[in-house]
């Protein structure tokens, strides 16, 4: 038998009794929870559900109802929340996980706090942010990710979990103006006696996908490979927020998801190589406008590396489109 113990604003104690399947993933009794909680609005669209504001005794709670086809996810994110010591500031707060039967048909919920100000993504399309606001923002995210990538041992153990769909959407803002993450539909995890390793590296959200895992040349053997691939994401989230505070380029910039305007609105794994590809460009430039006049990179050295990409691009069979619609 596990308990959830949740330590935020409400205590639901009641919400939380689960039964252990005993091994695997838990085994969730029905309980009368579900029927308990008023549904009002829809307040979210993501891939596996649809995520309403209910109401638990007055209190509004978040309630994702998963598609059945997605039970996987649901499970994942359940056995995640639910079996493992997450409890923190920076990761959504977690009530309970239920099976609801409604009129015969079987909804897998998943009722977490409730954020009125949505996704970090929806906030900063309409917001921005002084530069307090914006560090103590970078400073949450990075905190939660922290404590999820950090192994605990003894009586405070915790797995390292990665995240693996590290994205604005996935970000929640907190009314103090601190981020919490959420969405543990694809989280990974590993600890003294199991390593839980994805079988698809490719799953998650392609415009936020690290190189190595567009180029498939990730280490799927070492957890560490999936924590360096949330970081990738992380930065990506960073310069989100970054445009949209003050100071940083002067005013705030309108919002942009990363890439826009570089790759198409659902870009494919190969619009994604190539930009990705093409974006080192960028750091070569920064190489050589080093302040400190040793630092820069020889003439050498960097006739190799654009050979080398232009080796890459030329296997994407780009190139020559390219130079055509150039000339
Ligand atoms: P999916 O796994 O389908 O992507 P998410 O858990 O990411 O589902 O939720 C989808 C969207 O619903 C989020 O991007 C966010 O806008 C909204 N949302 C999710 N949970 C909450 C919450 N606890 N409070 C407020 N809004 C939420
Ligand atoms: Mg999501
Ligand atoms: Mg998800």
């Amino acid at each position: 038998m596990k308990e959830a113990r949740p330590t935020g604003e409400m205590e639901l104690m009641d919400m939380t009794v689960t039964s252990g399947s005993g091994s695997g993933l838990p085994f969730l009794i029905q309980r009368t929870v579900a029927r308990t909680i008023k549904i009002t609005e829809l307040i979210g669209n993501g891939r596996y559900g649809q995520v309403y504001l209910g109401y638990y005794q007055g209190e509004p709670v978040a309630v994702k109802k998963f598609f059945s086809r997605d039970e996987k996810s649901w499970c994942r994110e359940t056995e995640i929340y639910n079996t493992l010591l997450l409890r923190h500031d920076n990761i959504l707060g977690f009530f309970a996980s239920d099976m609801v039967s409604n009129n015969g048909v079987t909804e897998l919920w998943l009722i977490t706090q409730y954020h009125q100000f949505g996704s970090l993504y929806d906030f900063l399309m309409q917001e921005a942010v002084s530069p307090k606001v914006m560090l103590q923002m970078a400073i949450s995210m990075c905190s939660g990710l922290a404590h999820l990538h950090t192994e605990l041992f003894g009586t405070q153990a915790k797995p390292a979990i990665a995240h693996r769909d590290m994205k604005t959407k996935n970000v929640l803002v907190k009314n103090n103006m601190t981020c919490c993450i959420a969405d543990f539909g694809l989280a990974v995890f590993k600890n003294m006696n199991e390593m839980n390793i994805p079988t698809n590296p490719k799953q998650g959200t392609k415009r936020y996908m690290a190189p190595e895992i567009l180029n498939e040349t990730v280490n799927m053997k070492s957890f560490e490979s999936f924590k360096h691939v949330d970081v990738y994401a992380l930065g990506l989230i960073l310069w989100e927020l970054c445009r949209r505070s003050t100071g940083v380029s002067g005013v705030p910039e309108d919002y942009e998801v990363p890439l826009q305007g570089m790759v198409p609105p659902d870009p494919s794994f190969e619009d994604m190589r190539r930009v990705v590809l093409l974006r080192e460009m960028t750091k070569v430039m920064r190489e050589c406008w080093y302040y400190t006049s040793t630092a820069r990179p020889t003439a050498v050295y960097l006739k190799k590396k654009l050979l080398k990409m232009s080796q890459e691009l030329e296997k994407m069979n780009y190139g020559d489109h390219d130079i055509q619609q150039a000339t």
